[in-house]
């Protein structure tokens, strides 16, 4: 059975052709710059060298229409037709509180979809356009919507309502909903099928630290607490995201820029290590100039690594221990020194890591000593995957 697995930002989209069956990615690619001039696609079919092209597309229908068709291309293609494909998979970005697992896509839905893009005013209307031009070109075919924020609605009310005037949770629906949901549901998931053991009875504390980053608390393999917000910027210091601030730095960066547009870039893409650091926004760029003796480099990894560690003890202190910590994303499954620092000095909480075991990259290893009271791990991320699985569970449900 195969299923294509669509993820659709505002110009660009990215897909991947799954078979189900042994779960083998066949092809995948990226195709940018939708809607303005200069758009491309790069498709790589596996096995072989990735090609690039550049053709214009002047909006998702027609860059869906071009991946259907070089899906099926004789050469590149995997597909002898469209017959072979089951159904579309799509990662939508905000369920608000209406969706809570992923679902087959009806009218319905798609209504829901819209209802909750007040709540995701960039993401939702491009996941929204991938969806709808799936819809036209591949009719008849089944669309499963699944979404960053479903994992995170079994939090209780006192790990998601803000401390400010109740009247805008339930007026405005200002609330913590929490992001990367898909990653932290699969990679506890895995943990608990790694270690052999029945994820009810599992404290797991997940780390998804990329360029976007969060902190997870699942109790009994259900999210009761997670580091980002209402929106992605809360938590810890990202690439170019700001984490935890006090509300009065928001009013200051207020008064100095003027506007809310101004102070949302200024903490979206201009902070986190990039604006720490002032060298980079990638970790091995910040921590490459630290070694070199860039005091502002040194002080932006500290910052991250001292937000994980108040994160992971925080996690444990609310769910009255934890059993597990894993690692996951490109810093999590990447970063051997970033990880050890985050464990250092964390023997008093039962964390006691392997040095050796922890010296690998992008794959599962338990990297927490025998006698380790937490089980330290090392979980790699695959969000299409998942995806590809809700997909295929809720087509045949369906049929
Ligand atoms: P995204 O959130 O865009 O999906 P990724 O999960 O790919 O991001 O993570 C990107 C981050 O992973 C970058 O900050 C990069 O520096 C970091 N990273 C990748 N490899 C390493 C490495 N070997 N050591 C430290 N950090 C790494």
């Amino acid at each position: 059975m195969k299923i294509l697995v669509l993820n659709c930002g505002s110009s660009s989209l990215k897909y991947q052709l799954i078979e189900m069956d042994g779960e083998k990615v066949m092809a995948k690619g990226l195709v940018e710059r939708i809607g303005i001039e200069g758009s491309r696609i790069k498709h790589t079919k596996t096995g072989m060298d990735a090609i690039t092209r550049e053709v214009p597309f002047p909006n998702h229908t027609a860059a869906i229409k071009y991946v259907l068709d070089i899906l099926v291309d004789a050469e590149y293609g995997v597909l002898k037709n469209l017959n072979e494909l089951y159904a579309t998979g799509h990662r939508i970005v905000h369920g608000g509180e209406k969706f809570t697992k992923s679902v087959l896509v009806t009218p319905e839905v798609v209504k829901g979809i819209e209802e909750v893009i007040p709540l995701a005013p960039l993401h939702n209307p491009a996941n929204l356009q991938g969806l709808k031009a799936a819809m036209e070109v591949l009719p008849g075919k089944p669309n499963v919507v699944v979404f960053d924020t479903a994992f995170h609605q079994t939090m209780p009310p006192k790990a998601f309502v803000y401390g400010i005037d109740y009247k805008y949770y339930e007026e405005n629906r200002v609330r913590r909903y929490g992001f990367h949901g898909t990653s932290h549901g699969y990679v506890a998931k895995r943990a608990a099928e790694i270690l052999g053991k029945d994820i009810k009875d599992l404290k797991i504390i997940t780390c998804h630290l990329g360029n976007g980053s969060s902190i997870t608390a699942v109790d009994g393999g259900k999210s009761v607490d997670t580091s980002f917000g209402y929106g992605t910027a809360e938590g810890i210091l990202m690439g170019t995201r700001s984490g935890n601030l006090d509300p009065s730095v928001m009013i200051f960066l207020m008064e100095q820029l003027g506007t809310a547009q101004k102070v949302s870039d200024e903490v979206h893409k201009k902070a986190g290590l990039l604006g720490v650091s002032g060298v980079s926004s990638d970790l091995r760029d910040v921590e490459e100039a630290a070694e070199k003796g860039n005091a502002r480099a040194k002080l932006a990894e500290e910052i991250l690594i001292n937000g994980v560690k108040k994160y992971i003890g925080s996690y444990a202190a609310e769910m009255g221990g934890v059993d597990v910590i894993v690692f996951t994303a490109g810093i999590g499954e990447n970063g051997i020194g970033f990880r050890k620092a985050v464990c250092e000095n964390m023997e008093y909480m039962g964390i006691k890591i392997d040095a050796e075991k922890n010296n690998c990259r992008g794959k599962e290893v338990i990297f927490s000593t025998p006698d380790s009271r937490v089980t330290v791990m090392v979980v790699p991320t695959d969000e299409e995957m998942v995806i590809a699985r809700d997909t295929l569970r809720c087509a045949s449900e369906a049929k």
